[in-house]
C-alpha cells in the first residue's frame, strides 16, 4: 500500500454541460511529492482542482485519495479526508480579521490546535503582524498567504494550491513559493496549479502539461524543464 499514490486521478472527463473541459485525464501524485499541472488560461487547471475536491462532478472517470473514491462524495466530505484546497482568487472572507479567517480554516475540526495556528503564524509571520487586520484591507499577496494558511488549518495530509502567483509581485511570490516548499517538507503533500512555469517546476518534483482538457506531456521537473516544446510554449525561451 505504501507504494499507491496518494491521489490518482483515472481517465477523468469533466463538462460543463454539452461542451467537454477535461477529456479524459490521468495523474497521480505520491505521498511527499510536490506536482504541478501547468497550462495556458482555459485549459482546465481550475475545472480539474474543482472536481479533485467535488465542488464541481466529474463526467466519468476516478479520484481514489488516500484509498477513497472521492467521485459522488459531497464536498464538505473531502476536508475531513485530509485534502484542503486553497482556491484561484484567494477567496478570503474580507469583513473577517486574518485570524478570523484563519480559525474558519480550522472548521472542520471539534478542537482548534493552537499549534496549528503557531505553525501557520511561524510560516507567515506577516499573518501574526497583521492577525487584528480586516483581510479586505491587505495586499494582493498577504491575501494569498492568508487563503494558504487558512487551507493548512484543517492540517491536511494534501494540499491543492490554485494558481498562488496569480497576480503578485515576483518577490512575495519567491516568498511564497519557498514557504511552500517548507509546508511540503513537513509532510503535506502538495497539488500546484499554476501559469507561471518558471517558479512551478523550480519547486516541483513532477509536473503534467494541461492543454485544453488533456495531458499533453509529463515528467520529472528537470525533464519538463529541458524539453524544446515546454521551453518554447511556457517558458518563454525560442
Ligand atoms: P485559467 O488559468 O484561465 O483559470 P484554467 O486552466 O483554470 O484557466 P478552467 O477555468 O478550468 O481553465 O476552464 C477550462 C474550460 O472550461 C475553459 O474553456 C472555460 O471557458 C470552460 N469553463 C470554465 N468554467 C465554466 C463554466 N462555469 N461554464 C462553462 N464553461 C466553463
Amino acid at each position: 500500500i505504501s507504494n499507491e499514490a496518494l491521489l490518482n486521478i483515472t481517465d477523468l472527463e469533466v463538462s460543463y454541460g454539452n461542451i467537454a473541459a477535461i477529456k479524459g485525464i490521468s495523474l497521480q501524485v505520491h505521498r511527499g511529492e510536490i506536482v504541478t499541472i501547468l497550462g495556458s488560461n482555459g485549459a482546465g487547471k481550475t475545472t480539474t482542482m474543482r472536481t479533485i475536491t467535488q465542488l464541481l462532478r466529474a463526467k466519468s472517470g476516478s479520484i481514489i485519495f488516500d484509498g477513497v473514491e472521492l467521485t459522488q462524495l459531497p464536498a464538505h466530505k473531502i476536508v475531513s479526508l485530509g485534502m484542503s484546497h486553497s482556491p484561484e482568487g484567494r477567496r478570503v472572507f474580507g469583513i473577517l480579521t486574518v485570524e478570523e479567517n484563519l480559525l474558519l480554516g480550522a472548521y472542520s475540526k471539534k478542537k482548534m490546535d493552537p499549534e496549528i495556528l503557531g505553525w501557520v503564524y511561524n510560516l507567515f509571520p506577516r499573518l501574526e503582524e497583521r492577525r487584528s487586520q480586516l483581510a479586505g484591507t491587505l495586499s494582493g499577496g498577504e491575501q494569498q498567504m492568508l487563503a494558504i494558511g487558512r487551507a493548512l488549518m484543517s492540517k491536511p495530509s494534501m494540499l491543492l494550491l490554485d494558481e498562488p502567483s496569480l497576480g503578485i509581485a515576483p518577490i512575495l511570490v519567491k516568498a511564497i513559493f519557498a514557504q511552500i516548499k517548507k509546508i511540503a517538507e513537513s509532510g503535506v503533500t502538495v497539488l500546484l496549479v499554476e501559469q507561471n512555469a518558471k517558479a512551478a517546476l523550480r519547486l516541483a518534483n513532477r509536473g503534467y502539461i494541461l492543454e485544453v482538457g488533456k495531458i499533453v506531456f509529463s515528467g520529472t521537473s528537470a525533464e519538463l524543464l529541458a524539453s524544446p516544446k515546454v521551453q518554447e510554449a511556457y517558458l518563454g525561451k525560442k
